[in-house]
């Protein structure tokens, strides 16, 4: 692994970091004695920003706006949805390079893949503006020639959303859009360490003429404010993305009032790597979607089974791989991974490191902290690592990559669907039948093989088990948003 720029000038430059308000009933309000929250950059540590927390009195004026707002977006045409919808996609296809340069700031990812997000984000705008234009209800043939039997699809209502921080555009831009294209309206809680994005949003959907009240941007201690909203009986659907411990709270909340719930929770990707795959190519593409985000991706893949005789193939070309890895500042061009997004992740690495070398784990690459300032830990693969240890129980949500040999197709899907986990999984192979076994094996919502092809607005992104329920994306994205109604009629 290179280091590529570890920040040694501390003050980075803030040009045009967002203006960080809260966003109510189409005001951007800030100031007014509320309290505020300091945002730090994770290269450095150094203070960027101060965010401003909802009052309570701030939550009731979201909750009622919404509530006000959704009288009359219900009624509003699927045209002017999408054309709302459209025009933010524009818009940040525009501002990607300066909405992207203020994520790298907020949570330290490296520039190009900020903005790659951002550009990413315009096609789920398009996305739900074609898609809610096309809500259809259905007709039932009915027993009777003078009864006409209808289903009908309506907007739930008033949406809560909670997103994180480590895609902080694409997490709020999904629920966004489907609750304004289902014709909902919402209130969104956006990660507090990340939170220019959201504001970004908020920013570009006022500018695209959504009515006051539609959408509404909160910012808090999350458990208080994610409370308050769940408790109220004006929020009728809730959505959230972030821990599986977290997501439990959340959906027991929600179920003691009846209402609707979109969990998207955490993984542990189970990578499978068969004798008959291309190893060097595979390898290849494991090392960069590894440690893209350094590691901090839902999906990203974290358990690595590698068939007995490619493992040592595969281990050397993907620790090669690893090594090139250039750490440092987001900012700075020549980096490809950079810090990770807090120091609370930096305590996370240390516990799962402590506990796979207790256990007799070997370290090949990395292994720990890089410098003293900023929150930077090293792409790391470890070997020799046993199954029931913490690096392979519990989301590392880091850099960090357990390679283990398996032996056959059957013992490996044991192996990989032992966690209470199913979300996202990878297999590479050129063999059909190990494909098929891998497709109807594996107990996760998303099967990659041979690529990475999954969290495109068209196809559907959720997970399975402890990892969630409903989906994003794909023809079910509204499905979370809309209640449906039955209707027959006799003349
Ligand atoms: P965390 O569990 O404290 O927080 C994760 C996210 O949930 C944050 O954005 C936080 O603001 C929010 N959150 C926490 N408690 C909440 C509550 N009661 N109500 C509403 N929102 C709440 O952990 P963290 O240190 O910020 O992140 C680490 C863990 O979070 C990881 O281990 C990973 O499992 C999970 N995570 C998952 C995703 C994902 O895409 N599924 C994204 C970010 C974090």
């Amino acid at each position: 692994m290179n280091i590529a720029s570890m920040p040694q000038t501390p003050a980075v430059d803030r040009t045009g970091y967002e203006d960080l308000c809260l966003y109510i009933d189409g005001e951007f309000l800030k100031g007014g004695g509320r309290k505020e929250q300091q945002v730090l950059y994770p290269a450095s540590g150094e203070c960027i920003a101060s965010l401003p927390h909802a009052t309570r009195e701030d939550l009731d004026r979201a909750l009622s706006a919404a509530a006000r707002a959704f009288e009359t977006w219900k009624l509003s045409s699927p045209l002017e949805r999408s054309r709302i919808l459209r025009k933010v996609g524009e818009l940040s296809r525009k501002n990607a390079r300066e909405i992207g340069r203020n994520i790298t700031l907020d949570m330290g990812k490296p520039l190009a893949e900020a903005v790659g997000e951002v550009i990413a984000c315009a096609d789920h705008c398009d996305w739900h503006a074609e898609e809610c234009r096309r809500i259809y209800g259905r007709v039932i043939p009915a027993r009777l020639p003078n009864v006409r039997q209808m289903v009908l699809r309506e907007p739930v209502g008033v949406c809560a959303a909670f997103t994180p921080w480590n895609f902080p555009y694409n997490q709020a831009i999904r629920k966004i859009a489907a609750a304004i294209g289902a014709g909902c309206t919402i209130i969104i809680k956006g990660p507090e360490d990340a939170p220019s994005a959201v504001l970004a949003i908020a920013r570009m959907f006022h500018e695209a003429g959504l009515p006051p009240g539609v959408l509404n941007v909160v910012w808090g201690d999350p458990a208080e404010v994610s409370a308050y909203l769940i408790n109220s009986p004006v929020v009728r659907k809730i959505s959230f993305t972030g821990s599986v411990p977290v997501g439990k709270q959340l959906a027991v909340l929600a179920a003691s009032h009846m209402k609707r719930a979109t969990m998207e929770l955490g993984g542990h990707s189970p990578v499978i790597v068969f004798d008959d795959a291309d190893i060097d190519r595979a390898a290849d593409m494991l090392a960069a979607f590894k440690f893209r985000n350094a590691g901090q991706v839902c999906v990203s893949p974290t358990r690595f089974y590698i068939q007995e005789k490619a493992y040592d193939r595969f281990l050397g070309r993907f620790l090669g791989q690893t090594r090139q890895i250039k750490v440092g500042d987001g900012l700075h061009a020549e980096t490809t991974m950079g810090p990770l997004a807090h120091p609370r992740r930096l305590a996370a690495m240390h516990r799962l490191m402590d506990d796979a070398l207790s256990r007799g784990a070997s370290i090949e690459t990395g292994g720990q902290r890089i410098g003293e300032s900023g929150s930077f830990f090293a792409p790391t693969v470890l070997t020799n690592v046993p199954d029931d240890c913490l690096a392979m129980c519990d989301e590392p949500f880091g850099p960090i990559a357990s390679c283990v040999p398996f032996k056959d197709v059957d013992q490996v899907l044991r192996r990989a669907n032992a966690l209470p986990y199913g979300l996202s999984s990878y297999a590479f192979t050129n063999s059909t039948r190990n494909a098929l076994a891998v497709q109807n094996g594996l107990e996760a919502g998303m099967v990659n093989i041979n690529h990475f092809g999954q969290a495109l607005p068209e196809t559907p992104f959720g997970g399975i088990k402890d990892s969630g329920m409903g989906w994003e994306g794909g023809t079910e994205t509204f499905d979370g948003y809309l209640n449906t109604k039955f209707v027959t009629q006799m003349d």
